[in-house]
């Protein structure tokens, strides 16, 4: 399989008009200058490979959320540099992240003039009330009307998603529900960003004021781990599960459940959780069960977490490994000492 690789391109929103919740924007476009189209083109020089067959593995990614949204002339000079390199075929398209309202025919045909391939969408929320209350300042309908434009053109279709946003009475329930929506929605790609607290947003006001408690990483797992199998079973591909650390993040970070090895917890977590599941048909005693050897950490949990949680319910189990066992799977085998 090809191993994919973008080149990053951060874009802030000067001027956003938007204040959600839970984005430094402001101070982030204060701190670090949008690219210039000649910075764009020096990086794309410099990062994409010289031949077609490499380049086919590599993208320019420009995030930060409302590239559609950005200055139109802006946008454009940008597209223009990086165009180049695609029809080169130095990398093999463009993607960019955006906010559903910034979605036209309009912006779709020019992105498609200029080699753009994958577009992502800020979604965060399929409830109305949620987005209201984190002043999004788009809807639910938004999501659906700018997903359905995006697969009509031909693009590729990314949904983001923040579980434990401010306004959701039961976390769980709520991103259950907007995973139930992205499921309909049906995208190529989700991005699940559990909310994190960062400085100078509204989310700090109101986790200072008491008025918001955002979630624990053990919660933050648990929905997750919901969310992937879901995501899974309908052969939706997970392309980032947790925020990654870089120093500006890890500086402005008030609260929330970050953890640098989200994804690896959520792993483990979801081991856990088909084997409790396996384990109430059978009776209480020992078993060994046998995974994949690059699986046996994530199947034993972190400090042995899996192992004694299982105890608890009467199950001592050892874990083994077996290479022929493939990727996510595993088998139980009744009494300690019946290894394979
Ligand atoms: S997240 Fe909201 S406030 Fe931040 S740049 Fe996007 S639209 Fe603007």
């Amino acid at each position: 399989m090809i191993k994919h690789k973008n080149l990053s391109i951060f874009v802030p929103h000067e001027g956003c008009p938007n204040q959600c919740s839970f984005c430094d924007q402001k101070k982030i476009s204060g701190t670090q200058n949008p690219p210039t189209p000649q910075e764009v083109e020096k990086l794309c020089d410099e990062f994409l490979p010289h031949t077609k067959e490499e380049g086919e593995s590599y993208e320019i990614a420009f995030f930060g959320g409302s590239f559609t949204a950005i200055d139109r002339h802006y946008m454009l000079a940008l597209l223009q540099a990086a165009y180049p390199f695609v029809q080169q075929g130095r990398a093999r398209g463009i993607r960019c992240s955006t906010r559903p309202d910034a979605i036209t025919p309009e912006i779709l045909d020019i992105l498609k003039e200029y080699g753009v391939t994958a577009i992502e969408l800020g979604a965060q929320s399929m409830q109305d009330d949620v987005l209201r209350m984190n002043l999004r300042g788009h809807t639910v309908a938004d999501v659906f009307t700018a997903s359905q434009l995006i697969k009509q053109w031909g693009f590729s279709l990314g949904l983001q998603m923040m579980p434990g946003l401010y306004g959701c009475s039961d976390y769980m329930a709520y991103a259950v529900d907007t995973a139930e929506k992205f499921i309909q929605i049906m995208p190529d790609t989700v991005r699940i960003y559990p909310t994190l607290i960062l400085k100078d947003t509204l989310l700090e006001k109101l986790y200072q004021n008491r008025m918001y408690t955002p979630l624990t990483v053990e919660q933050a797992v648990e929905i997750s781990a919901v969310l992937v199998k879901m995501f899974n079973e309908k052969n939706i591909r997970i392309i980032k599960l947790g925020l990654h650390a870089d120093t500006g993040m890890e500086n402005s970070l008030v609260a929330g459940p970050y953890h640098p090895a989200l994804k690896e917890l959520v792993q483990s977590r979801m081991f856990l959780d088909s084997f409790m599941a396996d384990f109430a048909t059978k009776p209480q005693g020992e078993y060994v069960i046998v995974v994949n050897g690059r699986q046996r950490s994530q199947a034993t949990g972190q400090k042995k977490a899996n192992i004694t949680a299982l105890a608890k319910m009467g199950y001592r189990v050892t874990i083994k490994q077996d290479n022929t066992i493939n990727i996510d799977d595993y088998r139980i085998l009744e009494g300690e000492k019946q290894c394979i």
